[in-house]
């Protein structure tokens, strides 16, 4: 191949990198990443990584599995598209959603494909306001979310999203979207205990459903656990809470299981494991373990059967690819039949929480959290008084970031915080690896601020 500085040339001429700078990437460079195995990637320069990201939370079985290469091949020969709408069907959307009706909790029973996350949160939107308009109740079309929250980067899902950010470019959000707080207890918990804070941040939905009224709001989003916005495990008392509210006023409960889904938090679902009962779940990345671009919504029997009566004039050339569903349904059976989630939830997440207790001693570490193999990390000049850095936000997180790389380690910055979320297939010896290496980042890091 090309030598890395003509690739990076290239690549800052012509490629335009998402939630990048043009200026960092004619500067710097991006990282070339030739190829992976394991949990391993290698790039340009033959420098041997540890993905902690698992790609961008999506590669659930790690990289480099030949079944998933197989069975792509084998549908491309045979039927490499066709599409799904106007009552044509194929095999592998049939087997795909009926393993998924079959994976899901309750009577989440209904799969509508898409192409991405963030499609699938648009139909989302699209979905819940049919529905009700469907049930005579058309004012209600609120759909409430929360700050800090991440669900796709489209107009729709963008707006859902609560990245402050986000919404200063382009024209987000879209009408009808309101944004409530994130449960974070250590940042905004003050001297309130979690419990307390848990429920006092649930109760803000009720609060905003009484404001907004009853009639207007069609349904509430989120993440079981707040991925993209840091790792964010809420209180013990969020959830059950949420739930109450959203039964007590009938608002339809999204739980975008997009991060958390397909084993990530020991489970299925996220959802499972913080004892939600969504009506819609939305799902990507680990659905296909990124092999192939796929998304989709998980929906409720009653749910699909109201849309179901009309026609729902949705739906995404994509929805339902022949190849992403083949090499998801592979990737689903990987993970059922070598027992993936169980060792997330037996082996590797136990063991990858003990470490973290390693990096909770770090002193630059606050907060240290972990649910299975969904991780973070709080950067504090101060423990006890969880205080931030006098530096802008980022500029610290930035820092670790780039000692994790000349460390041999992805891990993610998101502000002040890292995290770490690697392929589920990880073995202890490779967590030692991952944990010593972060562990020097961080050295290298404290060393950096605080001379
Ligand atoms: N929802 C969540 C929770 C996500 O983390 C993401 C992506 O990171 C999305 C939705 C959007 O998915 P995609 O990037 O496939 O559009």
């Amino acid at each position: 191949h090309l030598p890395t500085a003509e690739l990076q040339a290239l690549d800052a001429a012509h490629h335009m990198h998402p939630f990048t700078t043009g200026n960092e990437l004619a500067e710097k460079g991006a990282r070339v990443i030739m190829r992976a195995k394991g949990v391993t990637l290698t790039d340009s320069e033959g420098n041997e990584i540890l993905d902690g990201m698992a790609g961008l939370w999506c590669v659930n079985i790690g990289y480099g599995r030949e079944e998933l290469a197989e069975v792509a091949a084998r549908q491309i020969r045979e039927l490499p598209f066709y599409n799904t709408f106007f009552q044509t069907t194929h095999v592998p959307a049939i087997a795909l959603a009926s393993k998924l009706a079959e994976l899901a909790p309750g009577d989440l029973n209904h799969v509508f494909f898409a192409g991405s996350g963030s499609e699938a949160n648009d139909t989302n939107i699209r979905m819940v306001r049919t529905y009700w308009a469907m049930k005579g109740k058309p004012s209600k079309s609120i759909i409430i979310s929360r700050k800090n929250a991440y669900h796709g980067s489209s107009m729709g899902s963008g707006s859902l999203g609560g990245m402050t950010y986000m919404h200063a470019q382009g024209g987000m959000p879209i009408p009808d979207i309101h944004h409530i707080n994130q449960p974070h207890w250590w940042a905004e918990g003050g001297d309130s205990t979690p419990a307390e804070f848990g429920l006092a941040r649930a109760r803000e939905l009720e609060t905003a459903i009484g404001e907004l009224g009853e009639d207007r709001v069609a349904a509430f989003i989120a993440e079981p656990i707040q991925g993209a916005g840091g790792v964010i495990i809420p209180p013990e008392t969020y959830w059950p809470e949420i739930q109450r509210i959203c039964d007590k006023y009938e608002i339809l409960l999204i739980a975008d299981e997009v991060i958390c889904g397909f084993g990530r938090t020991g489970n299925w679902f996220g959802s499972q494991t913080l004892g939600i009962r969504p009506d819609i779940m939305t799902i990507a990345k680990g659905l296909s373990s990124g092999y192939a671009p796929i998304g989709g919504s998980i929906v409720s029997d009653e749910v699909a059967g109201v849309i179901g009566s009309g026609e729902f004039n949705h739906g995404y050339t994509y929805s339902g690819h022949p190849v992403a569903s083949a090499v998801a349904l592979e990737n689903l059976r990987i993970l059922e039949e070598e027992n993936v989630i169980d060792h997330v939830r037996d082996v590797a997440g136990p063991y990858m929480k003990e470490k973290w207790q390693a990096l909770a001693d770090h002193p630059l570490v606050g907060e240290a959290r972990i649910v299975g193999l969904m991780g973070s990390i709080a950067l504090t000049p101060h423990k006890e008084s969880r205080a931030k850095f006098a530096s802008d936000e980022g500029t610290v997180g930035l820092i670790c970031r780039e000692r994790c790389f000349a460390n041999n380690l992805v891990m993610r910055h998101v502000g002040d915080r890292m995290v770490m979320s690697p392929p589920l297939v990880i073995q202890p010896t490779e967590i030692d690896t991952m944990i010593d290496r972060a562990g020097r980042a961080l050295d290298e890091c404290y060393a950096e601020v605080k001379s």
